[in-house]
């Protein structure tokens, strides 16, 4: 199977059959084979009714029902898992995103070896009020990843299926699958210029905590890529340095004292000084930090995903 068309859902029933109808059209005129994984992620109107119905004679059709609805980034989860196909297309299933994209994402993966290819909606069709954020937020991305995307959290993109298959994503992280699959080693990132249309119907189901989630969200992963397999580097490096500075300004108000009384002048209370209280933060918080880190490894080492590295390639 060439291609698997994994699309998250929440109550979209009306675009359903349109959307189906579509991709199969495009698909089918460019002689190329595939699934579409439907994942209902907890929809409150008939989609999964409309799903059900399609399917009866679809037979590239898979549906996946949650029980209440889980965010797009466990449906894309679950999706991948399910994903049979070389390569993995991801779109949105709200009319917004073209299927008309779908086989030259396909063919920069397969012919321009691409790991993913992220659609950019360079010309979009929704209100400033999401435009202007989702700015500030591809820069930061942007800056902090070194990922050179206008538009990370396009929902049309697709994927190699080793990309796929090699990474987690949970709570909000769907918008920064660009940026665990280059932390997992996967470099070759491209972009193709994507269609984009305004919402034909149904309303939007992110609002504006989305921006707050998003932010977090790009922490916890900074922070775990980098370090989950080694905590106390991050830990213990703060910490030595904390604990450091805490003891030569230790040293500095203790040798002020002992030397002004050594030449009988007269010398001001230790705890009279700013450094001195200076000095006790920085030796506390290093010593906790310190401490953080050996729990932190402790926790890491009994974890279960201890050993989890990629491997690429095996020969014999
Ligand atoms: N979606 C989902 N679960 C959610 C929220 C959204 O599966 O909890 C789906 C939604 O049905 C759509 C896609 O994710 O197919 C993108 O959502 P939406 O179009 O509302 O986002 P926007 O285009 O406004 O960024
Ligand atoms: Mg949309």
């Amino acid at each position: 199977m060439e291609i698997s068309i994994v699309i998250p859902l929440l109550n979209e029933a009306e675009s359903l059959p349109e959307l189906t109808r579509w991709i199969a059209r495009v698909l089918q005129a460019n002689g190329l084979t595939y699934e579409l994984i439907l994942i209902d992620d907890g929809s409150t109107d008939d989609s999964w009714a409309v799903m059900e119905a399609l399917a009866v004679d679809d037979a590239t059709l898979r549906g996946i029902r949650f029980n209440r609805n889980y965010g797009k980034s466990a449906a894309l989860n679950v999706g991948f898992e399910a994903a049979r196909g070389r390569v993995i297309c991801t779109m949105d299933a709200d009319l917004q995103d073209s299927p008309e994209e779908l086989p030259e994402l396909y063919r920069m993966i397969v012919e321009d070896k691409y790991d993913l290819v992220s659609g950019w909606k360079q010309k979009r069709f929704d209100p400033l009020t999401k435009t202007i954020p989702t700015k500030l937020f591809n820069g930061a991305t942007r800056w902090i990843s070194g990922i050179q995307l206008h538009d990370f959290n396009c929902g049309l993109k697709s994927y190699d299926q080793r990309v796929v298959k090699s990474i987690e994503v949970y709570g909000e992280m769907h918008r920064y699958i660009p940026v665990i699959a280059k932390w997992n080693g996967f470099r070759k990132i491209g972009e193709k210029v994507v269609q984009h249309q305004e919402r034909k119907y149904g309303v939007t189901k992110f609002g504006l905590e989305r921006f707050v989630y998003g932010f977090l969200d790009l922490a916890s992963i900074t922070f775990v890529s980098r370090f989950r397999r080694r905590p106390m580097h991050f830990f213990g490096t703060l910490g030595s340095l904390s604990f450091f500075v805490g003891i030569l300004l230790t040293l500095w108000v203790v040798g002020e004292k002992v030397w002004l009384s050594l030449h009988n002048l007269r010398a001001r209370n230790v705890t009279d000084q700013p450094l001195f209280f200076l000095a006790l933060t920085a030796v506390i918080i290093g010593v906790m930090l310190f401490l953080s880190g050996f729990l932190a490894e402790m926790v890491q080492l009994n974890g279960p995903r201890r050993n989890d590295y990629l491997v690429r390639e095996k020969l014999n």
